[in-house]
């Protein structure tokens, strides 16, 4: 039986690349966006059958559930849900307001929160399931001018842990991927400069790119990681050691 995989943010970047490695390692793959329709058909047409896209603001609550329901009447399992779907923004502390706090937490935690509530059910009924957190690096140092950023994906990494430690008897597998610098529209507000300052920063010299993110993604999906949980898995270059 083909496995599903939930992955949000999957129209664009680094969403985009895990749900295309996934079907290539054999998964369907319920596609979420939000703003990129476009994308996300293309998708939908370029791994047809194994694809379906389906609309969701991660923020939402209800429509996450509609989401989450949809996908258990057309696949009956989710074997997997890559909770990626995610936005940055760079400000002062100071300067960060009341809205920008509130959206940042609501798409990048609760977002994930929403999300593996409403499919930890089906994945303890079936005692198997596989959650993973796309955190970041802020998530795990603290990033200047990105504190609610950091604060947002440090919470995502607390919920792998203590998630991991609930659900591991139920036979499901939590576990967070941590970007360093990945070469996406999250980075087009970098200039070129910018660009080969943060590359002389990096141990390995280069910028990630989405595939070495989803490469991770795909092991922590396999067999091969079955005894692997509560873990932070760094992907960025070797720029945090
Ligand atoms: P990206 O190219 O900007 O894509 C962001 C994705 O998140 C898009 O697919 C977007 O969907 C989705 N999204 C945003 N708000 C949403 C909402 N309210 N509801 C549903 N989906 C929403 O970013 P990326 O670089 O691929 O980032 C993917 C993840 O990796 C994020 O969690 C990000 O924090 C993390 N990360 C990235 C880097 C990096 O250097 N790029 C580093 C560390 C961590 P639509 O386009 O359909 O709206």
């Amino acid at each position: 039986m083909q496995k599903t995989a939930i992955v949000t943010g999957a129209a664009r970047g680094i969403g985009k690349a895990i749900a295309k490695r996934l079907v290539e390692d054999g998964f369907f793959v319920a596609a979420v966006y939000n703003s990129s329709e476009k994308l996300a058909k293309e998708l939908e047409s370029e791994l047809y059958p194994n694809v379906k896209a389906y609309k969701c603001d991660v923020s939402d609550s209800e429509s996450v559930n509609a989401v989450v329901r949809a996908v258990l009447k057309d696949r009956k399992t989710v074997d997997v849900l890559v909770n990626n779907a995610g936005i940055a923004q760079q400000k002062l502390f100071t300067d960060i307001t009341d809205e920008d706090w509130s959206r940042m937490i609501g798409v990048d935690l609760s977002g994930a929160f929403y999300f593996t509530r409403a499919v930890l059910p089906s994945m303890i009924n079936e005692k198997s399931g596989i959650i993973i957190n796309i955190t970041s690096m802020w998530g795990e140092t603290g990033g200047s001018c990105e504190v609610h950023y950091s604060a947002a994906k440090a919470g995502l990494i607390g919920m792998t842990k203590a998630l991991a430690k609930e659900t591991g008897l139920s036979g499901i597998c939590v576990n967070a991927v941590s970007p360093g610098v990945i070469e996406t529209d999250m980075m087009s507000n970098f200039s070129e400069a910018d660009k080969e300052a943060l590359r002389e920063e990096i141990p390995l010299s280069r910028l990630g790119s989405v595939e070495d993110v989803a490469n991770t993604v795909a092991f922590l999906c396999s067999e091969k990681a079955s005894y692997i949980t509560g873990q932070v898995i760094s992907v960025n270059g070797g720029i945090v050691i």
